[in-house]
């Protein structure tokens, strides 16, 4: 078992401050394999650049690990790299997920931060495959979804493939459903850096923070606008907009919010395998009328 690499160095990884052309391809939000998408990062940039991608941010959970990689795939194949990842954070009891785009992934406070991350999420995959064992009658939960995923800070769908393999359940809903989420017997509940601590560190690093899918959170409208509250005043400065699928309500309710909140707009498709045919890399909607691109905030 390979344990984790310490981000990147010695890449600009910092977006080119120049504007792309009106009508851009992009996708600010995707998975490779350093996290729990199916891709590596080669594939995932090649598959980008095959739907006509040209400006991809790789935001793999908690982990710069697999930029160095999409850094070259994307050298090769014309596309911009944006360094980015997808941070869980904690805002009261709430579990929330912030992009980081644009940091220096080897500025020395990020560098802790995600070596805090992964320590926390070491802890958790543990903890998860102890009690899998006992609740599944299993012995070495953990070793084997480490195994699995290639790395000692495997998250839940490696522990949901691992149940597979053993017959424990029929698929990834099975394993959810009668193990791995909240409530059941192998949930792991973990605290979370709070979303000041993570944005300052986003920030810090010269990135943006941008709330990821908003209405993943099951917020009223007015607890959103409350979250957004937060999210401004601890220096967050974006929010995803525009993804796959989202209802006509969710529009409507997202450009609300743009309209009410200082925030740029970004959007991304969540990729992580190729089994999801419902989202496609770099296929998103447009963004709402008078909505800032978050790639302004590059340029400023
Ligand atoms: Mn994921
Ligand atoms: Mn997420
Ligand atoms: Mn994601």
């Amino acid at each position: 078992m390979t344990p984790n690499k310490p981000s990147a160095n010695g890449i600009a990884f910092r977006a080119n401050p120049q504007l792309p052309a009106d009508g851009i391809c992009f996708d600010f939000h995707c998975h490779s394999q350093a996290s729990d998408g199916e891709l590596t990062p080669t594939e995932l940039v090649q598959r980008a650049a095959a739907k006509g991608v040209q400006w991809l941010a790789l935001t793999d959970h908690d982990t710069h690990a697999g930029l160095q990689e999409a850094a070259n795939a994307c050298e090769t194949a014309g596309i911009r790299l944006i360094a980015g990842a997808e941070w869980s954070l904690q805002w009261g009891n709430r579990d929330l997920h912030v992009l980081g785009l644009n940091v220096d992934p080897a500025e020395e406070g990020m560098c802790q931060f995600e070596a805090g991350q992964l320590a926390l999420r070491e802890k958790r995959a543990q903890l998860m495959g102890k009690k899998l064992d006992k609740a599944a009658g299993l012995t070495g939960s953990y070793d084997a979804a480490c195994q699995l995923a290639g790395s000692n800070t495997p998250g839940r769908p490696w522990f949901a493939r691992h149940l597979i393999a053993e017959g424990k359940v029929r698929d990834m809903p099975h394993a959810f459903n009668r193990f791995l989420k909240k409530g059941q017997s192998a949930f792991v509940p973990t605290q979370w850096p709070d979303l000041v601590t993570g944005i300052a560190a986003i920030r810090q690093a010269g990135g943006i923070a941008v709330l990821a899918h908003p209405q993943h959170y099951n917020l009223t409208r007015t607890k959103l606008r409350r979250l957004l509250t937060d999210f401004c005043d601890a220096g967050g400065e974006g929010m995803e907009v525009v993804m796959p699928n989202l209802t006509l309500h969710q529009k409507q309710r997202m450009a609300e919010c743009l309209r009410d909140f200082p925030l740029y707009a970004s959007g991304g498709s969540d990729f992580h395998s190729p089994n999801q045919h419902w989202l496609e890399l770099g296929k998103l909607p447009a963004f709402p009328e008078g909505a800032k691109p978050v790639w302004e905030a590059w340029v400023a």
